[in-house]
């Protein structure tokens, strides 16, 4: 009896690569240049270079099941509304890593993660990549955010990817630590309660207490208000749930945009 093929085996180890997470906010950062974009590009040039990149975005959520798409060719979703032509006519025509994603899956084994190939590569992957590596030329695959579960279940289901990180995959999740449209005030100062959860967020995580942020972004109100819905908060705990107290950190883009997003971001190496 031969055992079946284990793809986690089939990928050759390399040096540790970082984790990051990206604030990505407004779409628009994808065309137009800002503190934001400039940030991504700069970043994408110094950091070493990935065999493929697992991008956890917000904007994949299922329910019941976490996916891991396996396609070779994922399309360029534009699931946004009410911006500009130049926007919609982006594409970013990079690879999938489907065998790459199918060791993913192996690691999921716990969390009964299944393989996509319906979704690709949407606004909060596309829009930061187009920046960070604009040739388009790592393969990349999405993982989506299981709504069923809770921020620790997040954590931990992150926890098995870790030995990605030891096979050239950049993760990067994809989100934001305060976001709430329906308060956003172009030109206003940030919101109280904003401040005091990116500032809460950003101690914790310096602190290396991951659990403490899984816990922050469902107690009290100005969790409440920086996140009505949990989307844009989960893909932290994906790039916190791959890291651990070797890792060192470093903040970037630590400000907000139109008063309620925070387009903190990091990297952990
Ligand atoms: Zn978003």
């Amino acid at each position: 009896m031969t055992s079946p093929r284990s793809f986690l085996a089939d990928l050759p180890p390399t040096a540790r690569m970082p984790a990051i997470f990206v604030g990505h906010g407004n779409p628009m950062h994808a065309i137009e240049d800002s503190e934001y974009s400039r940030a991504w590009r700069k970043l994408g040039d110094e950091l070493p270079a990935p065999k493929a990149i697992l991008c956890v975005s917000a904007h994949w959520m299922t329910r019941g099941a976490t996916l891991v798409h396996v396609g070779r060719r994922p399309r360029t979703i534009h699931d946004f509304g009410g911006f500009p032509a130049q926007l919609f006519a982006q594409q970013y025509p990079a690879p999938g890593a489907p065998d790459v994603a199918q060791a993913a899956i192996e690691l999921l084994r716990a969390s009964h993660a299944a393989p996509d190939e319906q979704w690709g590569l949407d606004h909060g992957a596309w829009s930061v990549l187009i920046r960070m590596f604009p040739k388009a030329d790592v393969p990349v695959f999405q993982l989506s955010l299981d709504l069923s579960r809770g921020p620790a279940a997040h954590l931990a289901l992150a926890r098995d990817l870790k030995p990605l990180r030891e096979r050239g995959v950049l993760i990067i999740g994809s989100g934001n630590l305060v976001h709430n449209l329906m308060a956003m005030a172009p030109g206003a100062q940030p919101y109280d309660w904003a401040l005091a959860f990116d500032a809460k967020a950003a101690r914790l995580i310096e602190e290396r207490d991951f659990s403490g942020v899984a816990e922050a972004g469902v107690g009290g109100r100005s969790a409440r208000l920086s996140h009505p819905t949990p989307e844009h908060f989960l893909p932290v705990l994906y790039s916190l749930g791959v890291a651990d107290e070797k890792d060192e950190l470093s903040f970037f883009n630590a400000s907000f945009d139109m008063a309620s997003i925070s387009m903190r971001s990091f990297v952990l190496s």
